[in-house]
C-alpha cells in the first residue's frame, strides 16, 4: 500500500486567491503554471484552473495515453469541480456551461512553439446554453466556430504542414466571405457563424474519418494529450535545440476557466509590459483590442491600440495620425476605460515589485471585469536587458550579484551589432514606415518565405505576418519586415528574443506571395532586391545603406565595470591585427590569447614571398624568401604589442598546411612561374607534392616547424625583435611564443630549443633582452594525456579546443556541417561540440591536461583559445577547471567577461 508521503501530486489547483503551488515550482509546474499559482496567492484576479505537472508529460511519453489518463483522472476531476465552484458554472452543462482553455507551459517560455486550445467544452447543446447565459448568441457561435477550428488544427492534426498546403478551415472562411462579399470576420452574421460550424464539422469528418467529439471530457483529454505531444513537435524541438533545452524537461498543461474579451464593446484583451522591452525605458506600455480574443492581438490581423495615453501619442506620431483621429479611432485604454486602466496599472506595479523584474502580462476584460491571464519575466532586447538590469540595481531592487547573474551573456552580442552610418542614412530614401518592433540595422536582399532565407548571404524576410513555422528562417535572415501586426505580434516578440532587427505593421506594403513581389506606392520590389531596415525607428529604406559599429551606452559601461569587480579569471582575445586588438582592448580584454600568424601571410603583399619560400627547393632558397617576410612580420607584431600596451600577447607559430598558400588555378600558377623565373611544370609539380589526403591531420602545426626549422627561427626573430623595438618606446611586452599541434614532448622540446637559441642570438646582437615565455597549444589528445611531461618543458598551455574537439570526436572541422544538424535534430548530440565545449569527453581531456600539467609544473599558465573561449557555458567550465584565462574573438570579450563574473559569483554563493 502507498503511504501518504509516496502519493505524488500530479495536478495543482489555483484560483480565488489561493493555490496549491507557487513560483518556486517552475520545473514542476512550468513557468506559466508557477506564475498563475503565485499570482493567485498574492491576490491578482486570475481565472481559476489547474496545472498538470511536467513530470506527467515525461510519464506520458513512457506510458502512453490510456495509462496516463488512468493515473490522473481522479485528480483532474476534482480540479475541474474546484473551477466549477469558483466560477459558479459547470463543465459540459447545457444551461450554465463552464468553458476552459488548455495551454502548454514549459519551465522556460517558448513563445508560439507549442499548442493551445481555447473555448473547450462546447458542443451543439452547450453553445445554446452559452448564448442564453451571456445573452449574446453571436459571441457563443463565434466561440464555437473558433473552438472547432483550433481543436481541428491542434488536436486532430488538420494544421497545414507547409506553405503550399491549404488550411481547410481558412478555405471555408474565405469561400463564405467571397459568397457574402465581405472582408472581415466581424461582418459575419450569426447564421454565417452557424454555417461555418456546420461546414467545419463536415471538413473534420471528411479529413479524419471521425465526427468532431461532442463529449467535453473527450475534448479535454484530447487537448491535454495534444499539448504533451507538441513538446516533441518540430517547432518545439528546433527551439529547444537552438537554446540547448533538454527533451526530458517536458511541458506542463494548464487548464483554466475561459474568460472572454470578445463579448462586445465592454470587453477586450491585451498584452502589456511593465517597462519598454525594446529600449528598457521605465514606462508601462502595451497593446489591446476591443471585442477580441488573445490570439487576435498576437496574430497581428487587426492593428492593436496602445494601452497608455503616452504610448498612444507616440504611436500616432510615428504612424502620422493626427491626435483627433487617434482619439476617435484608436483611443488608448487609459482614455477609453479609465477605471479598468487604473486597476491594470496597479496590478502591473504589484507584479513587477513581486517578481523584481520587468513583467510581460496578458489581460482580458470580460464585460467590464479585468482578469490577468498571465505574467512572466518579459523577453527583451540586449539593450533593454542591460538598461533594466542597471536601473533595477540603482533603485535597490536587485543587488550587484543578482544583476550580473540575470544577464544573458549571449544577448550582449546584439548591442555590439552595427548601426546605420549617420551620413549614409541622410542620403538614404525612406520608402515606407512600420513599427519599430526590434531595434538594430539590417540591410539585405528580399525573400518572401522563411525557408528561402538561406538564398542570399544577407536576406530580409518580408511577410504579411509571421507564424511559429517561420522561426528558422527568421533566425537566418538579417532582418524581418511584416505588413501587419503590432509591437506584440509574433514577428515582433520572436525578433526581440532573437535580437534581430524587425519592423512590423508596415501597412503600405502590398505583398504578393505568388508573384514574389512587394509593392510600395506603385513601385514593385522583387525577390533579391536590396532594402534596409531600421528597427529602432521603423524606417524602411530603398537599397543598401552603409552600417557602422555601435556606440555603447553608459549602462553597458556600468555593467562591464560591475563585471570586473567580480571577475577572477582573465579574458583575453584572439586577434591577428592591431585593429582587432584595439577593439578587444576597448571591451576590456586582458591580453591576447592567440595570434594566428598564418593570417598575416595571406595578405596580398606577403603571399608572393610566402609562395617563394614554399616553392624553394633548398634551405638557402627558403631562407632568402623568409628574409623578405621577416620585416613584415616584425611590423605586424610591433603593431599588436603597441595596441596591447604591455598586456600579455601569445603569438602562435605557423600552423596550417603549406598547400593552402600555393595557387591552385592555372592562371595564378603561370603568374608565379613567371615571377620566380621557373617553369610552369615546376610549380605544378610542387603543388601536387604538397597535396594531402587529409590535410587536417597532415603536415601542419609544429610538424612544419620541425621539418622547416628556419620558419620557426624567422618567426621567433620577428617576435623578439619587435618586443625589443617596442621596449624602446617604453612598452614592456612579455611575448608568449606558442608552438601549435604538439603531440609529444620531443616535438615541443625541439621547437623550444630553436626558439630559445634564436632569442639568445637576437639578445646578443641587440645587446638587450626581454622576458618571454615558450608554451604550447594542447589540441592533440596525446598532448593532454602526456601533459605532465610536456609541462616540464612548457611555460604555458593553451587548449585549442577546435582541433581537440575534432580529434576527440573524430569529426572533421571542415565536413561536420554535413551531419551535425541531423545529429542535433535526432538528439544524438545535445549541442554542436564545435560551439559549446563538450564536457563529458573533450572536457575530460581539458581537465586531465590541466591537472597533469600543473602537477609537474605548478606555475603553468593555462588558458583556452578555441572558439569555446567566448561561449558562456564553456567559459564556466574553464573557470571550474581552474584556468587562468579564456581567449575569444574581440566582439565576444564582453560576453566572456560577464560569463566569467557569473561563474565566480555562482561559486561564491
Ligand atoms: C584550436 O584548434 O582550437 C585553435 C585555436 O587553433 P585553430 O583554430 O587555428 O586550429
Ligand atoms: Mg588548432
Amino acid at each position: 500500500m502507498e503511504t501518504i508521503q509516496e502519493v505524488k501530486t500530479r495536478v495543482y489547483k489555483f484560483g480565488d486567491k489561493s493555490a496549491d503551488g507557487d513560483s518556486t515550482m517552475r520545473n514542476l509546474l512550468g513557468g506559466k503554471g508557477a506564475n498563475l499559482a503565485e499570482m493567485s496567492k498574492i491576490g491578482i484576479p486570475v481565472p481559476p484552473g489547474f496545472t498538470i505537472t511536467t513530470e506527467v508529460c515525461t510519464e506520458y511519453n513512457e506510458l502512453g495515453k490510456e495509462a496516463i489518463i488512468d493515473i490522473i483522472l481522479e485528480e483532474v476531476q476534482q480540479a475541474v469541480v474546484n473551477i466549477e465552484e469558483i466560477m459558479g458554472a459547470k463543465f459540459g452543462d447545457k444551461e450554465n456551461p463552464l468553458l476552459v482553455s488548455v495551454r502548454s507551459g514549459a519551465r522556460v517560455s517558448m513563445p508560439g512553439m507549442m499548442d493551445t486550445v481555447l473555448n473547450l467544452g462546447l458542443n451543439d447543446e452547450v453553445v445554446l446554453g452559452l448564448a442564453k447565459k451571456t445573452n449574446n448568441e453571436r459571441f457563443a457561435w463565434d466561440s464555437y466556430r473558433r473552438f472547432i477550428q483550433m481543436y481541428g488544427s491542434v488536436v486532430l492534426g488538420m494544421k497545414p504542414k507547409s506553405k503550399d498546403d491549404i488550411d481547410p478551415f481558412e478555405e471555408i472562411i474565405e469561400h463564405l466571405k467571397e459568397k457574402r462579399e465581405i472582408t472581415l470576420d466581424t461582418d459575419f452574421t450569426i447564421q454565417d457563424l452557424k454555417d461555418l460550424v456546420y461546414d467545419f464539422k463536415d471538413a473534420v469528418k471528411k479529413r479524419t474519418g471521425h465526427s468532431f467529439p461532442t463529449d467535453p471530457w473527450e475534448q479535454l483529454w484530447g487537448a491535454v494529450i495534444a499539448v504533451f505531444n507538441s513538446w516533441n513537435g518540430d517547432r518545439a524541438v528546433y527551439y529547444r535545440n537552438m537554446h540547448g533545452y533538454p527533451a526530458d524537461w517536458g511541458t506542463a498543461v494548464n487548464v483554466q476557466a475561459m474568460v472572454y474579451g470578445n463579448m462586445g464593446n465592454n470587453s477586450g484583451t491585451g498584452v502589456c509590459f511593465t517597462r519598454d522591452a525594446a529600449t528598457g525605458e521605465n514606462v508601462f506600455n502595451g497593446e489591446y483590442l476591443i471585442n477580441a480574443q488573445g490570439e487576435d492581438v498576437v496574430a497581428g490581423v487587426r492593428t492593436p491600440q496602445q494601452v497608455t495615453k503616452l504610448g498612444s501619442e507616440r504611436w500616432a506620431e510615428l504612424a502620422k495620425i493626427s491626435d483627433e483621429e487617434r482619439i476617435e479611432k484608436y483611443p488608448s485604454l487609459e482614455e477609453l476605460m479609465p477605471s479598468i486602466y487604473k486597476e491594470l496599472y496597479k496590478y502591473q506595479e504589484i507584479l513587477e515589485k513581486h517578481y523584481r523584474d520587468m513583467q510581460d502580462l496578458e489581460f482580458t476584460i470580460q464585460d467590464g471585469k479585468l482578469w490577468i491571464l498571465q505574467t512572466r519575466n518579459g523577453k527583451r532586447t540586449g539593450a533593454a536587458m542591460v538598461k533594466i538590469a542597471i536601473d533595477l540595481l540603482k533603485s535597490g531592487i536587485v543587488d550587484e550579484k543578482e544583476t550580473l547573474l540575470r544577464i544573458e551573456p549571449n544577448k550582449l552580442d546584439e548591442l555590439l551589432h552595427p548601426v546605420f552610418d549617420p551620413q549614409a542614412i541622410k542620403r538614404a530614401k525612406i520608402i515606407a514606415q512600420g513599427l519599430p518592433a526590434s531595434p538594430g540595422a539590417a540591410t539585405g536582399q528580399i525573400v518572401f518565405f522563411a525557408d528561402e532565407a538561406k538564398k542570399f548571404k544577407n536576406s530580409i524576410l518580408v511577410r504579411i505576418e509571421t507564424s511559429p513555422e517561420d522561426l528558422e528562417g527568421m533566425n537566418i535572415a538579417k532582418g524581418i519586415l511584416t505588413a501587419r501586426g503590432g509591437m506584440t505580434s509574433h514577428a515582433a516578440v520572436v525578433a526581440r528574443g532573437l535580437g534581430k532587427c524587425c519592423i512590423s505593421g508596415a501597412g503600405a506594403l502590398k505583398i504578393d506571395y505568388k508573384e514574389k513581389t512587394m509593392m510600395i506606392e506603385g513601385k514593385v520590389y522583387n525577390e533579391g532586391d536590396w532594402i534596409s531596415l531600421n528597427g529602432t525607428t521603423g524606417n524602411i529604406f530603398d537599397g543598401k545603406v552603409a552600417t557602422m559599429e555601435p556606440e555603447l551606452s553608459g549602462e553597458f559601461a556600468e555593467l562591464m565595470d560591475l563585471s570586473k569587480k567580480y571577475q577572477t579569471m582573465k579574458v583575453r582575445t584572439n586577434a591577428d591585427s592591431p585593429k582587432d586588438a584595439l577593439i578587444a582592448r576597448s571591451f576590456g580584454a586582458d591580453g591576447i590569447g592567440l595570434t594566428r600568424t598564418e593570417h598575416m601571410f595571406f595578405e596580398a603583399d606577403r603571399i608572393k614571398a610566402m609562395r617563394e619560400m614554399i616553392l624553394a627547393y633548398t634551405v638557402k632558397g627558403r631562407k632568402v624568401a623568409l628574409e623578405t617576410l621577416l620585416p613584415m612580420q616584425r611590423k605586424d607584431f610591433e603593431g599588436i604589442f603597441r595596441a596591447m600596451e604591455g598586456h600579455p600577447v601569445t603569438i602562435r607559430l605557423l600552423d596550417p598546411p603549406l598547400h593552402e598558400f600555393v595557387p591552385h588555378q592555372l592562371a595564378t600558377q603561370k603568374e608565379l612561374a613567371e615571377d620566380m623565373h621557373i617553369s610552369l611544370e615546376a610549380v605544378k609539380l610542387k603543388v601536387s607534392e604538397l597535396n594531402e589526403f587529409n590535410p587536417m591531420l597532415g603536415h601542419r602545426g609544429c610538424r612544419l616547424g620541425n621539418t622547416y626549422p628556419e620558419i620557426t627561427e624567422m618567426q621567433t626573430r620577428a617576435i623578439i625583435e619587435a618586443a625589443l623595438n617596442i621596449k624602446k618606446e617604453g612598452i614592456n611586452t612579455i611575448p608568449e611564443i606558442m608552438v601549435p599541434l604538439v603531440g609529444t614532448v620531443e616535438e615541443f622540446a625541439l621547437q623550444e630549443e630553436i626558439i630559445r637559441k634564436t632569442a639568445q642570438t637576437v639578445f646578443e646582437e641587440r645587446n638587450d633582452t626581454v622576458e618571454f615565455l615558450v608554451g604550447t597549444m594542447i589540441e592533440v589528445p596525446r598532448a593532454a594525456l602526456t601533459a605532465n611531461k610536456i609541462a616540464q618543458k612548457a611555460d604555458f598551455f593553451s587548449f585549442g579546443t577546435n582541433d581537440l574537439t575534432q580529434m576527440v570526436f573524430g569529426y572533421s572541422r571542415d565536413d561536420a556541417g554535413k551531419f551535425l544538424p541531423i545529429y542535433l535534430e535526432k538528439g544524438i548530440l545535445k549541442s554542436d561540440p564545435f560551439e559549446v565545449l563538450e564536457q563529458e569527453g573533450v572536457g575530460q581531456l581539458v581537465k586531465m591536461g590541466t591537472e597533469r600539467g600543473r602537477k609537474t609544473n605548478p606555475n603553468l599558465k593555462v588558458g583556452i583559445c578555441g572558439e569555446h573561449g567566448g561561449e558562456p557555458r564553456s567559459v564556466e567550465f574553464c573557470f571550474k577547471t581552474g584556468m587562468d584565462y579564456v581567449s575569444c574573438s574581440p566582439f565576444r570579450v564582453p560576453i566572456a567577461r560577464i560569463a566569467a563574473a557569473q561563474a565566480a559569483i555562482k561559486q561564491s554563493l
